[in-house]
This record gives structure tokens, sequence and C-alpha cells, in this order.
């Protein structure tokens, strides 16, 4: 396959067309169009955030030279954003169109509220379109088993932008039975690995020659039960989570590590103890930073998961940078440091 034909099957030409630009984007422009959204981002948020107007008092975008200058910020914790939700907050309330609640840690202890504008919701979708098309077409059927009956919530954004490719949506009443119709499935990883081990002998050969697995972390196991039932479907993983504006980054066709969605994320790997920021290559903590969010933008925020950044070029041709497969701390230890 030649570099354009490849480019064709990645996010690369949903770059152009978010940025508007009049060609693919080289690297460079990506690194001047995120100093650029994060200047905007600083003075959004000294501007509008009770809580940004404090931490950031001493700090002028215009200082903000290059990317690397983020490291003169502090740090935000999600205790902090439990503590005094509402000081986050940027938009006025009558655009905050939801309220997303989120436990800390545990189930007891205040909650984390991220508040989201109708704008904030349709970069989601929009990013949600663009990584749908790398799996499917208008002529496929996507079980969705994402529960989507709340307006806007995960479900119901993937099911918007997959309906915008244009392919039809089958909802998860009797999953064992949809996934003989499907030919995608979406879902959490062990949701959709129980219906692999419940369809371990197809009666007939199945149609499902893709699966998306999101919003967890996905097991080598999991991944094992889902090519037993689906022999030879392609499996991509999203990485993402709530406070990021659900998406966060996604595996393309070569399958290893994940292309981070840059035009809406500052990504840092830091070490956890000391908050210095490692080289690449090693293993720590995932820090970042909003770069387009309306409602609630975070800087620095401390994710609490853990990767690395992988530093050799994708062979698909991505210029978007790639994080290895995410993990908490025990794992990542466990298995790959
Ligand atoms: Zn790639």
């Amino acid at each position: 396959m030649n570099h354009n034909r490849r480019l064709e099957k990645t996010i690369d030409p949903w770059l152009q067309h978010r940025y508007q630009l009049k060609q693919l984007p080289d690297r460079q422009a990506i690194i001047e169009l995120q100093l650029q959204a994060l200047r905007e981002t600083i003075t959004w948020v000294k501007q509008e955030s009770a809580f940004y107007k404090q931490t950031l008092a001493d700090i002028e975008p215009q200082q903000l030279t290059d990317l690397q200058a983020i490291e003169k910020l502090p740090f935000t914790t999600p205790e902090q954003l439990a503590q005094n939700p509402e000081g986050f907050w940027c938009a006025p309330g009558r655009e905050l169109v939801r309220i997303v609640s989120l436990n800390t840690s545990g189930t007891t202890g205040p909650k984390k509220r991220i508040a989201v504008t109708e704008s904030d919701l349709e970069r989601t979708i929009d990013y949600f379109h663009a990584g749908m098309r790398l799996l499917v077409d208008a002529s496929d059927r996507v079980l969705n088993l994402f529960p989507s009956q709340t307006p806007d919530s995960l479900g119901d954004l993937l099911n918007r932008a997959t309906m915008r490719v244009g392919c039809q949506v089958m909802t998860p009443a009797s999953p064992a039975e949809e996934q003989k119709q499907a030919s995608c499935i979406t879902g959490l990883p062990g949701q959709i690995a129980e219906l692999a081990a419940a369809c371990q002998k197809p009666e007939r050969p199945t149609d499902v020659s893709s699966v998306l697995l999101s919003a967890d972390f996905v097991s080598r196991a999991s991944v094992r039960s889902i090519l037993k039932a689906w022999p030879g479907c392609r499996i991509y993983e999203h990485y993402g989570m709530t406070e990021m504006g659900f998406g966060g980054a996604v595996s393309c066709f070569v399958g290893t590590g994940y292309h981070v969605r840059e035009t809406d994320l500052l990504i840092e790997i830091i070490d956890p103890k000391t908050g210095q920021t490692l080289p690449d290559g090693e293993f720590g903590e995932i820090v970042f930073t909003s770069l387009s969010s309306r409602g609630t933008p975070l800087i620095r925020y401390r994710s609490g998961d853990y990767s690395r950044w992988l530093t050799r070029a994708c062979p698909c041709g991505s210029v978007l940078r790639r994080l290895d497969r995410v993990g908490r701390r025990e794992q990542t230890k466990g298995s790959r440091s």
C-alpha cells in the first residue's frame, strides 16, 4: 500500500478537516496548533474558572513559548475536581447541557462533576465518527452494547456517530441473537468477551469483521476469547475517560498502541512520585490538558492511568503520537516495566 492509500485508513484526513487545512498536517503543524490551543485554553480558564483563576494567577499565556513550558503549571488532581466541581466549570450555566457525576475512588465521598456544552458534545461525536469510519462503512450493521438510553451518554454519542457514517445501528435487546446479523460490535471489553464466550461455537460463519473495545482496560484473555468466537475479525481499542470528553486515543489497523486525539488533548507521561516528565518510552502516569473543552477544561489532570509513548513511527503513516496499551499502576508494573 502506498503512503497516501495507507493514510486513507487513518484518522489523519479528519485532522485536515478538523483544522480546516489545505493539506494533511505534518508533525510540526500539529505542535503549532496545539500550542495555540493551549494558550487559548489558559486564557479561557483564567477568565472563567474560579479554581484556575487562583492556581494560574501567576501564569500568562504568552509565557508558554513551547509545549514543554506546560511543565511550569501545577497539576490538577481528581480530589480537587471532586471537592469543588463548579469551580472548574467555565461556560455560562445556560450553555452547560449535561452534567456527568463520577466517583473518585470507591463509592463514598464527593463526586467529580463534569459539565459539558453542546459544542463539547459535537466535538466528541465528530471524533467518534472519524474513529468509526476506520472500522465500518454505510453497508455495515453495528451492534452497540454500551447503554445508550441516557441522552448524551457514551453509548448514545457512539450511536449518533455510527449513524453519521450511515450504518444500521442495532440495539442490544438480545445480543446473542443480534450478533449473528452484526458486522461490527462495540462495547466494554468484558461485555464483548462475555458475548464471545457464549458464541464460541457459531452455528454458521458470522459476519463480524470488526470489534471496538472501549472504556475499560483490555485483557489478553478478552482478545483471545473474541478471536475464537469471530475468527479473523479486526480488533480496535479505544482509550478515553469522561474527563477527556470520553474520547482519548484509538488504535489503527496496525493494532499496536493508540493514536492520541491531539486536536483536543495534550498528553504528558510523568513520574507519579516526583511529578517530573519522563523521557519518551518510559512508563509513567498519563496527565492530560484539555485543548478544546468549553465546559470543564482541565489543566495537567492526573488520570491515574499508566502508559508510555511509543517512539517509532507507526506503519500506518499517521502523524498522531501513539501511547502504548493503558493500564492501572499495578497492571503496568506487572506486565510491562
Ligand atoms: Zn497507526
